[in-house]
C-alpha cells in the first residue's frame, strides 16, 4: 500500500525536530506517511547505534509512521554516489509517494546539506523510465524542505498545533540524545535543556507567523495552490 508521505532524514530524530508535527497532522486527515533515515548514526556523541534504532522505532510508533526504514549512507560523511541516488530511486519507487520532505539542501550539517541534494536529485528520476531498478517508474508531486540546524524564510507553514505535544513526545523518545539530567554521557549542544526549548520556540515562531499556537515552516520551489485566499490567512490580525 502507497504512503501519500515520505519523510527522508540524514540522522534519526531529524523528522521528529523538524516535521513530525506535519505528519501527524496529516496522518489526522486520513494520510499514511513513512520515514526513512539515511544513516544510522554510528557518529553520534551519545547513544550507540543500537539504542538510536529502538529509540526511532518508538518515535515512528508515537507519531503513527506506517513504517521507518534505516540505510547506511554513512554518517558524518554522508556519500553521495549514483549507488545511493539508485537505491533511493528504488524506495521512493516503491512507496510511491505523492510528496517528499526533506533537509534544505544548504545547512550547516553537511549530513543534511547532501540529504537535501541526494534526495532532490532521486525524487527526479525516479520518474524516468529508462533508469532500471526493481520498481516501476514513479515521480512524486514535489518535494518540499524543513529547515534544520539553519532556518530558512518559509515559502508555506503548516499549522501543528494540533500535534505539538506528540510531536514533543517523539522527540523526548530520544533518550540518549536529549536533556536527562540523569545521564552519564558526554554533554552535547542537543543535550542541554536549552536545545528542547529552542526548537519549542522555532514551533512557535512559525505558528504566530501564520497566527496559529505551533508551525513547521517549509521551502518549496513551487508555490502550493491556494483554493481559499481568505481562509488562507485567518486568525491574522484579530482587530485590535
Ligand atoms: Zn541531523
Amino acid at each position: 500500500m502507497p504512503v501519500d508521505l515520505l519523510a527522508i532524514a540524514a540522522h534519526a530524530d531529524d523528522v521528529e525536530l523538524s516535521c513530525g508535527g506535519t505528519l501527524v497532522v496529516a496522518r489526522e486527515h486520513g494520510h499514511r506517511f513513512g520515514i526513512i533515515d539515511l544513516t544510522r548514526g554510528e557518529m553520534g556523541t551519545r547513544g550507540t547505534p543500537e539504542t538510536r534504532r529502538r529509540e526511532a522505532a518508538r518515535a515512528a510508533e508515537i507519531l503513527g509512521a506506517s513504517f521507518r526504514e534505516t540505510l547506511d549512507f554513512g554518517d558524518g560523511g554522508l556519500v553521495v554516489s549514483r549507488e545511493h541516488e539508485l537505491a533511493l530511486i528504488d524506495v521512493i519507487r516503491r512507496e510511491k509517494p505523492r510528496l517528499i520532505l526533506t533537509s534544505y539542501p544548504d545547512d550547516r550539517h553537511p549530513d543534511h546539506r547532501r540529504t537535501g541534494q541526494l534526495v532532490t536529485d532521486a525524487a527526479f528520476y525516479a520518474g524516468l523510465r529508462k533508469i532500471e531498478t526493481s520498481h516501476p517508474a514513479h515521480r512524486p508531486q514535489q518535494t518540499v524542505y524543513f529547515s534544520a540546524a539553519d532556518v530558512h524564510a518559509p515559502t508555506f507553514v503548516v499549522d501543528v498545533t494540533s500535534a505539538m505535544e506528540t510531536r514533543m513526545r517523539a522527540i523526548r523518545a530520544y533518550e540518549s540524545q536529549f536533556h536527562d539530567p540523569s545521564s552519564r554521557e558526554p554533554q552535547t549542544l542537543l543535550s542541554q535543556r536549552s536545545f528542547l526549548d529552542a526548537i519549542e520556540a522555532r514551533a512557535r515562531h512559525f505558528g504566530f507567523l501564520i497566527g496559529a499556537e505551533f508551525g513547521e515552516g517549509f521551502v518549496s520551489k513551487r508555490p502550493p495552490r491556494i483554493d481559499d485566499i481568505l481562509g488562507a490567512f485567518k486568525n491574522l490580525e484579530p482587530g485590535f
